[in-house]
């Protein structure tokens, strides 16, 4: 039986040491584990990197039994089980993927106490014989992994963490921890609540990275912009590129390979060799940069990461921060760079309105799609804004990101803004419907085309009344109504159209403050398209 374990009852400074081979705990890994040790239930908010998974490894290994960890990914079930087994921890994993005989053998040797950790994925709690079989051993503790998934108004909401909660008064007496990276204030009542975790001791560290340099401009040219970035400031420095389609990721490693940077793609779509040579690379090799969907990262565990860019606009702050998370987790500085563009907006939005999910899905996603455009536009240090969406208050600038760095100039824009809403509205009400967003820009600047002759958009009393603004000052005018919610993009071809809040605007009891529009120079950028 586990008595012949050597770890059961030891100290936890010494299978840090001995196991795990680190000279010291960090943080509250110390006081986490003690607490589990211990017998108590724990919420564990730390982030990326912090060091999640000595908080239930060792207890699991120091309690008699065998720790039941419940992680939403099998791919990285298989990676921590492989990690394990290397420093000589008793570790398995059950999952649907494996093979009948496979799943015979870790029954077994759960039922005998052979196994310090046990990884399952939470569906399998309600397959058959999954909770027989977990009673017929020892459990020393439940692990529940990325505990946000719980959280239907979070960005990762898993209708199978919702049964975990049932754990509680199955085995009242296992101690349970959950733990999360990306919890904002309401996710984290949502685990305490869903999880029955209202006796638990929480831990919340501090979200912090002073280390990593927040950077947001707007698009004009991404690949330009990115090469540029790159280039100039992290020559030969590994790094990750998000972007949102397997194809943008590609053409962009194709792009930064033309320009001599060592880069290698990786999406859910490429053969599984492929996806493992360039992974392998990213970790082995130096200075390689990882294009990527955000199916990359998760993880991956590599100090040395220099920047994070983004090309396209995420989807929500917990997400963005995440992927920025895997930035400089040696500490020394990085940097997390993004550009988002009047198109991102668009684009996020329709995909919002033209997704499977119902009406309260929708909401969601727009709320967080929302936060993550007050950020973009914001004129505030991105630091305070990002550690307050995370509940942490904090005073003063961080001197570390964009606006502290470069304090942003605002800009009065309700002139112009009344001007595009009123092209808007005047467009649409003699149905002389202009779709996109540059041909309201073309009626503003009165640009003369053949359609503009057609449909007779030069006699609109808003024909060139807008010259004095650029092409680009004008998207930066459309993009932040779009962010604010003043313009909408409606419908499959996305029309433009004002929403109730257009209104006090339109009427001159709304200022429109926005940054003013920084026209970045890349190099080899010529178009002003975003
Ligand atoms: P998280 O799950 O919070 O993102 P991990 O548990 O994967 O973080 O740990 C991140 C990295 O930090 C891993 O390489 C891990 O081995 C390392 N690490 C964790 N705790 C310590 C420690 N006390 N001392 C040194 N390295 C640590
Ligand atoms: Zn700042």
């Amino acid at each position: 039986s586990s008595s012949r374990d050597p770890q059961v009852g030891a100290d936890p400074r010494e299978v840090l040491a001995e196991v795990f081979g680190y000279d010291a705990f960090r943080g509250d890994q110390e006081a986490i584990v003690r607490h589990v040790i211990g017998g108590g239930d724990a919420v564990v908010l730390m982030p990326t990197g912090g060091g999640k998974s000595i908080c239930y490894q060792i207890p699991a290994l120091v309690r008699e039994g065998t720790g039941i960890v419940l992680s939403p990914l099998v791919a990285l079930m298989h990676d921590q089980v492989a990690a394990l087994r290397l420093a000589g921890v008793r570790a398995a994993a059950l999952n649907s993927a494996m093979s009948l005989e496979e799943r015979r053998d870790v029954e077994q040797a759960y039922r005998e106490g052979r196994l310090d950790v046990l990884y399952l994925a939470p569906e399998r709690l309600s397959a058959p014989g999954t909770v027989e079989l977990l009673a017929q051993g020892r459990i020393a503790l439940f692990a529940i992994d990325e505990a946000h998934c719980v959280s239907q108004w979070g960005h990762d909401f898993r209708p199978d963490y919702l049964r975990l909660g049932a754990l509680a008064e199955r085995w009242p007496d296992v101690p349970r921890i959950a733990l999360t990276a990306t919890a904002t204030p309401e996710t984290h009542r949502e685990i305490t609540e869903r999880l029955h975790l209202q006796r638990a001791r929480h831990f919340v560290s501090s979200f912090d990275r002073p280390n990593i340099r927040y950077r947001i401009e707007p698009k004009q040219s991404a690949r330009a912009q990115l090469t540029a970035f790159i280039r100039g400031e992290h020559a030969e420095e590994a790094g990750i590129v998000y972007a949102l389609s397997r194809k943008r990721v590609e053409q962009t490693a194709k792009a930064l390979r033309d320009a001599g940077v060592d880069a290698v793609a990786y999406h859910a779509g490429l053969p599984a060799a492929e996806r493992l040579d360039a992974q392998t690379r990213f970790l082995r090799e130096d200075g390689v940069v990882v294009v990527a969907t955000i199916a990359f990262g998760m993880g991956i565990d590599k100090p040395d990461v220099r920047f994070v860019a983004h090309i396209d606009l995420p989807k929500s702050i917990e997400g963005y921060y995440q992927e920025t998370g895997r930035a400089g987790r040696d500490g020394l500085p990085a940097e997390a760079w993004l550009a988002y563009g009047l198109q991102d907006v668009v684009q996020q939005r329709q995909m919002i309105e033209s997704g499977d999910g119902d009406q309260a899905t929708r909401q969601n996603q727009t709320r967080h799609l929302n936060a993550m455009l007050a950020l973009c536009e914001g004129a505030t240090c991105r630091r305070v804004f990002l550690l307050k969406y995370f509940g942490e208050e904090r005073a003063e600038a961080c001197g570390n990101c964009d606006v502290c760095l470069d304090p942003p100039k605002l800009w009065d824009a309700t002139i112009p803004a009344q001007m595009l809403l009123s092209t808007v509205i005047r467009t649409e009400r003699e149905r002389r419907r202009t779709y996109a967003a540059g041909q309201h820009i073309d009626v503003l600047r009165g640009v003369p085309s053949e359609r503009a002759t057609q449909m007779r958009l030069d006699e609109l009393s808003t024909w060139g009344i807008g010259t004095e603004w650029s092409v680009a000052q004008w998207r930066g005018v459309v993009r932040h109504l779009l962010a604010a919610g003043i313009l909408e993009a409606r419908g499959e071809w996305g029309v433009l159209a004002p929403t109730e809040a257009a209104k006090p605007v339109l009427r001159g009891e709304e200022a429109v403050q926005m940054r003013e529009e920084v026209v970045v120079r890349a190099a080899g950028t010529r178009g002003g398209r975003a």
